[in-house]
């Protein structure tokens, strides 16, 4: 099993599954553009990188944990990124929510190296990454997917091999479209509700023990009831998410209308200011949508 481990990307996600890592028993060096990222990581026991080639050179696994695909070209197929620096045989696990087709890229790209990608994006928030149970969605071969299974177990509780490179991406897009389409309808309970002077708190605690009974009404309906909209999950992560979310379904040539719907409103969520706040804060546009 492969013990050394180079991460890069140590932001809100990135550093606790770095910990986790390091506590698992792997020799992780890190390398994050913000340098106070890194000693963080120091901090929890692992090793400082000046460069992703530096951090990269001798690792068995190498994991991105990146915002955006921009990034993770950067990273991944820029001047002195992975692909350049890591030698042949090294397994790339890019953790980082992306669109599906740059996955398939940065895959080609990677197996003229000799290099195996898994796509690898999460789910469970930043409580999820520092209890190590995330939801992994993975794309790729299979033996690759076998070959990083005991270092994902560090990082998280139900960990799948959903299909070939992007697949993991395609799920995650799956995955945020209907969460955000729960907060979307959820927001639009509370207003009906509260316009016609109905309890929202009690009504939702019904609608958790029927049919509409979702993780987001057990976890979030106190919450948005009482307008606290701290992240959590930013408005603006998940706009990036709704985008990517479009940008497949144009891939694969389906119609998502409802889909489209929600991003609008997510865009409008941001529109208005609120790209900092919650996803839960969709409410406020909802609302504002009434004249509330
Ligand atoms: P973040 O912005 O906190 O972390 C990203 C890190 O990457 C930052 O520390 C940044 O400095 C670093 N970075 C950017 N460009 C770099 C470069 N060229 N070289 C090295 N480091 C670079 O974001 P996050 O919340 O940790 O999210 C990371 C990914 O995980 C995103 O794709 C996000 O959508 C996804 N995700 C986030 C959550 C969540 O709840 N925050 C949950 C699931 C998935």
């Amino acid at each position: 099993p492969v013990r050394d481990v180079a991460f890069i990307g140590l932001g809100i996600m990135g550093t606790p599954m770095a910990a986790n890592l390091v506590r698992a028993g792997h020799t992780v060096t890190g390398y994050d553009v913000v340098p106070g990222a890194v000693e963080r990581l120091v901090a929890a026991g692992g090793h400082a990188a000046t460069s992703v080639a530096d951090a990269v050179e001798g690792a068995g696994v190498v994991i991105t944990m990146l915002p955006n695909h921009p990034q993770v070209e950067e990273v991944v197929l820029g001047a002195g990124g992975v692909l350049e620096s890591a030698k042949p045989g090294t397994l790339l696990a890019d953790m980082s929510t992306i669109r599906p087709e740059t996955s398939l890229q940065v895959a080609a790209a990677a197996a003229e190296k000799g290099i195996r990608v898994l796509d690898a994006p999460v789910s469970g928030g930043e409580a999820g990454a520092k209890q190590a149970a995330l939801s992994i969605m993975v794309g790729g071969e299979a033996a690759d997917f076998e070959a990083a299974k005991p270092l994902f177990a560090a990082l998280g509780t139900t960990i799948v091999h959903v299909g070939p490179h992007g697949a993991g991406q395609v799920v995650k897009a799956a995955n945020q479209l209907v969460v955000g389409g729960i907060y979307a309808l959820v927001s639009e309970a509370i207003v009906l509700m509260e316009g016609s002077g109905v309890d929202p708190k009690t009504g939702l605690d019904v609608l958790a023990g029927g049919l509409a009974a979702n993780r987001i009404l057990d976890l979030k309906r106190e919450s948005m009831v009482a307008r606290r909209f701290e992240p959590g999950f930013r408005i603006d992560l998940h706009h990036k998410d709704m985008s990517i979310a479009i940008a497949a379904a144009r891939q694969a040539d389906v119609s998502l209308p409802m889909t489209g719907l929600v991003a609008q409103l997510v865009a409008a969520a941001r529109a208005m200011g609120h790209g900092s706040l919650d996803h839960s804060a969709l409410l406020k546009v909802t609302e504002q949508l009434s004249g509330r």
